[in-house]
């Protein structure tokens, strides 16, 4: 057996035979051509057959995997479209009188190289792309099809890379998994496999040659590629994949289905993420959108203050991905447990009660006012709402409101556009539980952070594991708070979720719909078991049971 060890995009597990896959590299010759006027008629010929492909894939791409992730071949039509693409092979066939397969190549490289040694992450990327379209023109100009790979028998397809256009033409009944030797996971091949559902793995260093025809086993759940697995190894294996299947056996049952229970009460099942990587599983899940994107990991994964435009492209891309679903943002929530050295906080005896969160964000208004503004023009991208961390006062949302109008109004005189943003705060303390009723009014939802909820109720360090016997957020002081919360919220007319951990208590999910919770947002993989949870429950039926259990 041979073990090795890649990056997971993709979780599942699959046990197959390999079948590597080589590109049908292009050959290309230089020779030279006395009627140019004619070689680029014959480049503008290919281009249009191109884009013409691209449309097919485009279509097809909407089908399977959704539109979002089909965006890739617009994309790649609007390269084939690009003024200094164009003009770069237009020119080398006029000055150099070189034949259009040549300057194709050629201006591929040369972008390809460009692209790659750009810092920027996402134009990094786009040298795989401007190399897939290339290649696309380069097959039509030789006559043939551009590869794409052929299997009879479902296989785990391993390859030196993948370009989407090529992991799309996959025949998914025929595909187990597949295995690349380089590629990132924000390529959008890492980003179709996902859509797919495909187990994959990226920058796994096989010897292609070595691994070919070989029994294999993909485990895309800790990034492992086994070949030629061991009795042991393969048993393991098989009962990973078995419970993997009835995973995704009840995900196909309640995939786009709503949360709705036996007497017909609705509620939205979200994700709370971290981490752009979260998406994936987020994706995997089926989740109804993001509940809590606790943006402060941002920060922490960073030297230095992020500027607005890196947190616009991050909050933009969660957007987008998330094409059309609810995606709520939470402010910075930095200080207690979440340290940014740059932030030079001051030593503090309770950090927990210190200086935190929103705290920091209205005393130090330039911080919270770039992350407004990467907000705000995210918004225009997708179906962003934005929620405040830490709230104890009605006065300390109308300083946010305050602020927010300031950035808005700002981006307006800019001309900036953005979009129509739900603004909604955690209740997370028990002074905003107290003053819940005041502070509905001013607010279009409430989110209950029931991790520090039980912490201030309860007076228990939620940090320290000594008191992880006390710490009981089963407590009727923590559950009644809850419903007072959402019974205030619900007499204002807006609505109530719960974002901590309790959220996915299997025990308490049926208490949560008796007293009327709108949304629950946990971890992604506890998403089915609580959408399971809810198409059992009949709440009118067992309402009184629940309170008087938990009350
Ligand atoms: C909470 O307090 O319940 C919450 C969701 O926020 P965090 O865990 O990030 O403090
Ligand atoms: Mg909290």
């Amino acid at each position: 057996m041979k073990t090795y060890e890649g990056k997971s995009v993709f979780g599942g597990v699959a046990i197959g035979k390999v079948l590597v896959y080589k590109k049908g590299e292009q050959q290309v010759k230089r020779y030279r051509v006395s009627d140019t006027k004619a070689e680029i008629e014959r480049f503008e010929g290919a281009k249009a057959e191109a884009v013409e492909q691209l449309k097919e894939l485009y279509a097809k791409a909407v089908k399977e995997v959704g539109e979002a992730s089909a965006a890739i071949f617009e994309i790649h039509q609007m390269m084939l479209e690009d003024l200094d693409y164009l003009d770069s092979i237009h020119n080398m066939i006029e000055t150099q009188e070189v034949n259009a397969e040549y300057a194709v190549a050629t201006t591929s490289d040369n972008f390809a190289m460009m692209f790659s040694s750009m810092d920027d992450a996402y134009m990094k990327e786009r040298a795989a792309d401007v190399k897939d379209v290339s290649e696309r023109i380069l097959a039509i100009l030789s006559g043939g099809a551009k590869s794409t790979v052929a299997t009879d028998e479902p296989s785990i397809i391993v390859a030196d890379d993948l370009a989407p256009s090529e992991t799309v033409q996959l025949d998914k009944d025929k595909v187990l998994a597949f295995v690349t030797v380089h590629g990132s996971s924000n390529s959008h091949t890492a980003i179709l496999a996902r859509t797919m559902g495909i187990p994959a793995l990226i920058g796994t260093p096989v010897d292609l040659e070595s691994v070919d025809g070989k029994m294999a086993v993909v485990d895309g759940y800790t990034g492992t590629f086994y070949v030629d697995p061991d009795e042991e190894t393969m048993k393991t294996m098989e009962e990973k994949r078995r419970k993997d299947l009835e995973q995704k056996e009840l995900l196909q049952n309640l995939k786009g289905k709503e949360n709705i229970t036996l007497d017909g009460k609705k509620i939205n099942v979200y994700a709370n993420i971290g981490n752009i990587k979260d998406l994936a599983m987020v994706l995997q899940n089926d989740a109804g959108g993001i509940g809590l994107f606790r943006s402060e990991f941002i920060y922490l994964e960073k030297e230095d203050y992020p500027t607005e435009e890196e947190q616009f492209k991050i909050y933009r891309a969660v957007a987008e991905t998330m094409a059309g679903k609810k995606v709520i943002i939470r402010t910075l929530d930095i200080g207690a447990d979440k340290q940014a050295s740059y932030f030079n906080m001051e030593h503090e005896e309770n950090p927990a009660l210190g200086y935190r969160a929103i705290r920091i964000c209205l005393t130090r208004p330039e911080i919270f006012k770039t992350q407004l503004r990467a907000l705000f023009r995210a918004s225009a991208y997708g179906n962003i709402s934005i929620m405040y961390p830490m709230i104890i006062s009605v006065d300390e949302v109308k300083k946010i409101k305050q602020i927010v109008e300031e950035v808005k109004a700002e981006l307006t005189s800019q001309e900036i556009a953005f979009g129509d943003v739900e603004q909604g705060i955690m209740i997370e303390t028990p002074a905003a539980v107290m003053v819940s009723e005041a502070l509905a009014k001013e607010v279009d939802f409430f989110s209950i952070g029931t991790n520090d909820l039980t912490q201030y109720t309860l007076a228990i360090d939620r940090q320290n594991p000594k008191l992880e016997e006390f710490y009981d957020p089963h407590h009727p002081a923590v559950l009644n708070m809850i419903r007072m919360t959402v019974e205030n919220a619900h007499k204002a007319g807006i609505w109530a979720g719960i974002c901590g951990e309790l959220g996915a208590d299997p025990e308490l999910t049926k208490l949560f719909l008796s007293i009327g919770v709108d949304e629950l947002s946990v971890s992604p993989s506890r998403v089915l078991s609580v959408r399971k949870t809810i198409l059992e429950t009949d709440v009118e039926k067992e309402r009184d049971e629940q309170i008087k259990k938990w009350l």
